[in-house]
């Protein structure tokens, strides 16, 4: 349950578990689904909806209500259905509440999942949401080339893993940066990347990129913003490409901030875009028929960081704000 709203850093106690009786009904004349949750998400914007007015990612998602249970991504049987898309037993991903059974009214951002021949848990991960923002983000928004020099930031997390991989599938030249040493031998070793760096140890980030980058930057898959962008820019070669999937290191912040490099835009005729990951669904039909075989073949790694049992979701939604996590952070609810 989601206390009240916050400002800075969310904190476990922001969240508390609460217990009560459960009917496994659906109410008389409903047409929503009454869901089984096995496996939830945890994602980075789930933060902004912690704040009562939360710009842009308003649109698609109102901020939680204090007192109600968090919602989010997740992945959940189907036990009851008032729905003709829906019907018993049928395994869907998409919005669901941070409970072991939930009620979804209106089931409007709910999938049914047709290949179940994967782990179950991926489509809170490589075959959902941040799956799709990797591949739309990085073939679409990033127009990529063969030998290419990529640089993706939180490049062991969820997103982050399968932006690296996918452009060394391109055959472009990849760095990431992540905060620890673990994180960074993960990203060379599992993740195949060209070379990795601790952000953390980094005390001038224009230097470590020139390190890396000698002859510049052509695509930045950007995750976390500030610092990291303003030093990037200095390093973008011509005609370079920055897709802007998030800030990380600005959704804490009191006060945003502020980027002074961004002249370089024009310097170096850059193309830098925003993105939003819901302008892409119509792509997710094609997006499974890549990333499937990718799996199955072994030609892309993915990583999870499991939480076990709903009273460790909150600090393992709090644990994507210092790192916490390696891989994409899963709570398991039940397996079945
Ligand atoms: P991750 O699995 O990457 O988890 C977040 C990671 O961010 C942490 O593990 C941490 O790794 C890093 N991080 C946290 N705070 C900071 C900081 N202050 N500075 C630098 N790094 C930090 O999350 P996702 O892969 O789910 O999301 C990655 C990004 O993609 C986020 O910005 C998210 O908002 C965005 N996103 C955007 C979408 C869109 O439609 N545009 C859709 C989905 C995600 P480390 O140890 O490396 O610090």
């Amino acid at each position: 349950i989601f206390r009240n709203f916050i400002s800075g850093f969310p904190k476990e106690s922001d969240m508390f578990v609460a217990t009560g009786p459960v009917k496994l009904k659906l109410p008389e004349g409903s047409r929503g689904v009454l869901l089984k949750n096995l496996y939830l998400s945890c994602d980075p914007y789930m933060r902004i909806l912690m704040t009562p007015k939360n710009e842009g990612s308003g649109e698609v998602f109102a901020p939680y209500a204090p007192g109600s249970p968090v919602s989010g991504f997740g992945v959940a049987k189907v036990l009851d259905s008032g729905h003709p898309d829906f019907k018993k037993g049928d395994i869907v991903w998409g919005i669901t509440k941070w409970e072991e059974y939930s009620v979804i009214s209106a089931p409007e951002i709910l999938f049914k999942i047709q290949h179940t021949d994967v782990p179950l848990s991926y489509y809170t991960g490589i075959l959902a949401l941040p799956g799709l923002t990797a591949y739309a983000g990085f073939y679409e928004l990033c127009s990529p080339k063969k030998g290419e020099y990529v640089y993706v930031s939180a490049a062991a997390g969820a997103v982050g893993q399968l932006v690296g991989q996918f452009a060394k599938l391109m055959g472009c030249y990849v760095v990431g940066s992540a905060g620890s040493k673990e994180k960074v031998d993960l990203l060379k070793s599992k993740f195949r990347f060209d070379e990795a760096f601790n952000y953390k140890e980094e005390h001038d980030l224009d230097a470590a990129l020139k390190r890396y980058f000698p002859e510049g930057i052509d695509i930045y898959f950007e995750n976390v913003g500030g610092k990291m962008l303003d030093a990037v820019l200095l390093n973008m070669r011509d005609h370079g490409r920055i897709a802007v999937c998030g800030m990380i290191s600005q959704y804490n912040a009191e006060k945003p901030e502020g980027v002074c490099n961004l002249m370089n835009v024009v310097y170096k005729r850059v193309r830098m875009q925003g993105f939003n990951v819901f302008d892409h669904f119509q792509q997710y039909a094609k997006f499974l028929e890549t990333v499937i075989p990718y799996i199955k073949e072994g030609k892309i790694a993915y990583v999870e960081d499991i939480a076990e049992g709903l009273e460790s979701g909150a600090s393992a939604l709090v644990g994507l704000f210092n790192g916490r996590n390696i891989g994409k952070q899963v709570v398991v609810v039940a397996r079945e």
